[in-house]
């Protein structure tokens, strides 16, 4: 389970004066594979589409003009079609490049997105805790930069005795390859700053049923300075390939509804190259050159 939370504050200045629901934050109410992935599933199926799991792309092959040949998947079977798009995150993109792509300045570019590590700790208290609210909370901690009390702001964490707190740990680069219990430890402290009535280190106030660490290497990309120009456009310059992902080029930063936004901007380049990527499709099953 992830806190997944639909905000739109990350430009908030901007936002706040250009979109019309800029300032409207929302939790997914259950965990994210039954109520996000399989109603878009649903979807898929029912316009004939098919969706396998656990496939991963083990290898972009290339013909010899540069073009994409085939997905190689990690258990061995090959995808073959008339327009590719790779979305996973880019560092994953980064090393599924194919050599032959990487002098390209639209691939090139990546090197410059990179993705920060992030840890998501879970607590489960046995108490709730009263000084929470139906709502994302920013911390003043420098350790912890959001928070939910999701015993109260998700009706299936609902529990009205008992506090589950989700907390953003980050920046994490120094304690990615701690300890789960020092990671703990380390939030607790901060714990018993934001609610000193409430919260102690040594747990002497409320105490910690049970936790759950979940590290994230490689998150979102790190914004640096200069890093804009590096986001990739959905449309590749390779005929009938093509990125989707927050990382690409997108007016929000990176989030979920970036990435939303990107697959819709995918999928419209698509569109538009339609009768490319057929004529390109009919000329590979005859076996006509392509160029
Ligand atoms: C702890 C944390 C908290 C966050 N909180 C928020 C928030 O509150 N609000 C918000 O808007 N955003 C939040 N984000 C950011 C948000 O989760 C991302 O921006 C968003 O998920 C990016 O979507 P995506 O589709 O680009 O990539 P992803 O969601 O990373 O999806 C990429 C997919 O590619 C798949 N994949 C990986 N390798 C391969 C391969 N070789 N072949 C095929 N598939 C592969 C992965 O399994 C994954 O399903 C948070 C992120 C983290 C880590």
């Amino acid at each position: 389970m992830t806190l997944h939370i639909y905000t739109s504050l990350r430009r908030i200045d901007k936002i706040y004066q250009q979109e019309k629901h800029g300032s409207k934050m929302a939790f997914l109410d259950g965990n994210p594979p039954e109520r996000l992935c399989m109603p878009i599933v649903n979807h898929i199926e029912s316009l004939g589409g098919e969706v396998r799991l656990n496939s991963r792309i083990k290898k972009i092959e290339l013909n010899e003009d540069g073009t994409v040949k085939s997905f190689l998947l990690n258990n061995g079977n090959k995808i073959e079609g008339d327009a590719y798009v790779v979305a996973t995150p880019v560092d994953i993109f980064k090393l599924l490049l194919p050599e032959d792509w990487r002098e390209i300045s639209y691939f090139k570019k990546l090197e410059k997105l990179v993705g920060v590590p992030v840890i998501n700790v879970h607590i489960w208290f046995d108490r709730k805790l009263k000084n929470t609210y139906d709502h994302l909370l920013f911390s003043r901690s420098p350790l912890l930069s959001v928070y939910a009390d999701m015993s109260v702001t998700c009706k299936e964490y609902y529990n009205p005795y008992q506090s589950m707190l989700e907390l953003v740990f980050a920046p994490a680069e120094e304690w990615i390859a701690c300890s789960d219990s020092e990671i703990i430890d380390a939030t607790m402290k901060e714990l018993a700053k934001l609610f000193p009535d409430e919260i102690s280190a040594d747990q002497s106030k409320a105490k910690v049923v049970k936790y759950h660490i979940v590290k994230t290497p490689r998150s979102v990309y790190k914004t640096v300075p200069n890093c804009e120009p590096c986001r990739p456009l959905q449309r590749s310059p390779i005929q009938g390939f093509y990125l989707a992902g927050d990382y690409t080029k997108q007016k929000y930063l990176a989030s979920m509804e970036g990435a939303v936004l990107s697959g819709k901007l995918c999928a419209q380049s698509i569109v538009q190259d339609y009768e490319l990527l057929r004529t390109l499709g009919q000329r590979k099953l005859t076996g006509a050159s392509i160029h």
